[in-house]
């Protein structure tokens, strides 16, 4: 199935450095082998401009414009990890879809994946990638990701890209068993959460810190 789904158009850049980077991702304790191989098989390069495409695989997170960034590839493929299980995924909500990385790598271990960008240029860009790789299960919406987005509800899971404090109206779009990853603000770094809902509520842990671009209301 992973194979099936994979991308094509690796382009420029090596299959070789693209599996230096899954291996650097390994070392740095990622575990999860689906995850590693939607890593070594997502064009990062596609995802960033031109001119910042030799550095795309480095362990680090790049300018994309207007202030946003494309998250360092450690931190897309632990949030992945956090939000996997044995079963298939069925549907993922993404909040800040930024350069679509993140979605692209959902895209290959979920049916489907919604992502919402509140910056209206960011979201057409990544509209375009995402078309251009063929990822026809990645639907994008220009909008502001605190709203959730309640018509496809209920998410096995949630993974918000932003930084800030998670509003409730997104936990209760969980199903149950369903799992919420999120940079939560506390102070000048954030802390990486995990929301599981269960059958009676809500179970929390706390996964590290990270740095994450803020979580911004309304649309730009
Ligand atoms: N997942 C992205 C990371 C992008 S950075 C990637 O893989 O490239 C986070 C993004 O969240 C930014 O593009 C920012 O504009 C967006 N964002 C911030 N607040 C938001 C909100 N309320 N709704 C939707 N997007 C938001």
């Amino acid at each position: 199935m992973m194979s099936s789904k994979a991308h094509s158009g690796i382009g420029m850049t090596s299959e070789g450095t693209r599996q230096r980077l899954v291996r650097r991702l390994r070392e740095k304790g990622i575990r999860d082998e689906r995850v590693l191989e939607a890593v070594g098989s997502t064009p990062r390069h596609l995802f960033v401009d031109e001119a910042l495409s030799s550095r795309a695989y480095e362990d680090t997170a790049l300018p994309i414009g207007r202030g946003q960034t494309i998250s360092q590839p450690y931190v897309v493929a632990m949030m992945t990890q956090a939000v996997m299980r044995d079963e298939p995924l069925g549907k993922v909500l993404e909040i800040g879809t930024g350069s679509g990385y993140q979605a692209a790598i959902l895209a290959l271990l979920a049916d489907k994946v919604f992502t919402t960008e509140r910056i209206g240029e960011l979201q057409r860009s990544a509209r375009q990638r995402f078309h251009r790789l063929g990822l026809h299960n990645v639907y994008t919406r220009h909008a502001d990701g605190l709203e959730g987005w309640p018509s496809q509800a209920p998410f096995d899971a949630i993974v918000v890209t932003a930084g800030g404090r998670i509003p409730d109206k997104l936990r209760e779009q969980l199903g149950v068993g369903g799992v919420l990853v999120a940079p939560e603000h506390a102070g000048l770094h954030q802390q990486l959460v995990r929301i599981t809902r269960t059958e009676t509520g809500f179970e929390r842990e706390e996964l590290g810190a990270v740095t994450f671009v803020p979580l911004l209301e309304g649309l730009d």
